[in-house]
């Protein structure tokens, strides 16, 4: 009997000891728990060198960076769609309007330029775009409104572009572009109720040209106006020496029968218009435009002066560009110094409204007075 009492009880203490065991097993893993969700614990493990599963390296992982999501700011029923011929993919896409134009203003003006520059940007490279639908698109590819070829129509940034050419800060420059995109939305330059063509060029040298200096027409909304706070102001001096530059001018005009001996006296700046651009230059028996000197010799704009020097000529040029319309540089001058996207616009394209554009084309929507626009001679402020 004593002995099976002795028996009865091991079973019974083996029990109570498993129990004990158990309990002490699952407060253990009670107390684990704890630790590992400590948020302490979590942010120490979030903090510092992170082990990169692709690159098998250790280094810090940056979050993909946020970008502005236009399709939930604009209501797209209501904006315009376009056909844009992307000339590097060379392939015809349909594009929501305002989309295309910060692809437009990304690659036409620097994104750290005046946040009101951005903006007279992006009214302008819109009512372009919007003249161009309206007058038979761009002219090299018939199927599209408009290409990505600066060269033909204006110049476009895809966001693959953006990533590579702003590397760190796409995120930040594509959303500062966007806001300004946004900002203006519709808008548009129009005069006497007629869409703009809103020529616009990278710096004037002080002084944008007329139109018809340029191009065929004589457009009243695009007369030389001063430009005074062109920021920065492009001056470069392009030299060539003697046998290159004989070499260059024979290859394109035979005719002019420039040779070494007759070189200086054979080459002179006929005439220039108000603005200083050259409006003819001399070469020999012939006469070339401005534009063609340009062309010829490589130069950024048609504002340039001559000089001799003892290994051949020096072009000493100011200003990038045609000169015509918007100067970017002199919007940027402008903005430093506390005029706004409207005071630029109106500045730089005579007598223009600034209008709006919707499904149902122009609209004269009240945009505010800019008051005077005449540029005030003050400093940077
Ligand atoms: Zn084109």
């Amino acid at each position: 009997m004593y002995t099976m009492k002795r028996k009865k009880q091991n079973p019974i203490k083996l029990i109570g000891m498993c129990l004990a065991l158990f309990v002490l097993l699952v407060l253990l893993f009670l107390l684990m728990r704890l630790v590992l969700s400590n948020p302490k614990a979590e942010e120490r493990a979030s903090c510092g060198p992170q082990f990169n599963e692709k690159s098998g390296e250790i280094g810090t992982v940056t979050p993909e960076p946020t970008i502005v999501d236009l399709y939930a700011y604009f209501d797209w029923t209501e904006t315009t769609k376009i056909k844009v011929y992307d000339h590097r993919a060379d392939k015809l896409v349909d594009m929501d309007l305002e989309e295309y134009i910060v692809g437009v203003v990304s690659a036409e003006m620097p994104a750290y330029y005046s946040f009101e520059a951005l903006k007279a940007q992006a009214v302008a490279s819109r009512t372009y775009t919007l003249y161009s639908v309206a007058h038979g698109g761009c002219h090299t590819n018939p199927d599209a409104d408009v290409c990505t070829n600066s060269k033909c129509c204006q110049a476009f940034s895809t966001h693959e572009r953006m990533r590579n050419t702003w590397k760190a800060d796409y995120a930040a420059n594509y959303n500062r572009v966007a806001q300004a995109v946004m900002e203006t939305a519709g808008e548009v330059l129009t005069y006497e109720g007629k869409l703009c063509d809103a020529l616009y060029h990278a710096c004037s040298g002080g002084q944008t040209e007329d139109s018809e200096h340029v191009y065929a027409n004589a457009l009243p909304y695009l007369r030389g106006v001063m430009s005074p706070y062109e920021d920065p102001m492009r001056e470069e001096d392009v030299e060539i020496g003697t046998d290159a530059l004989l070499e260059l001018i024979a290859s394109k005009y035979p005719e002019s029968r420039i040779t070494k001996d007759n070189v200086r006296d054979g080459i002179a700046i006929e005439a220039a218009y108000e603005s200083g651009r050259v409006e003819t230059v001399r070469l020999g028996k012939t006469t070339v435009t401005g534009k063609q000197a340009r062309n010829l010799f490589g130069l950024r704009s048609t504002m340039f002066t001559i000089e001799w020097t003892n290994k051949g000529i020096v072009f000493h040029t100011k200003g990038y560009g045609h000169g015509v319309g918007l100067s970017q540089n002199g919007a940027n001058g402008m903005a430093k110094r506390g005029s706004d996207y409207r005071e630029i616009l109106l500045h730089y394209y005579t007598g223009v409204t600034i209008s709006g554009f919707g499904a149902d084309g122009i609209v004269q929507k009240p945009s505010p007075t800019p008051g005077d626009t005449d540029i005030a001679f003050v400093p940077e402020g």
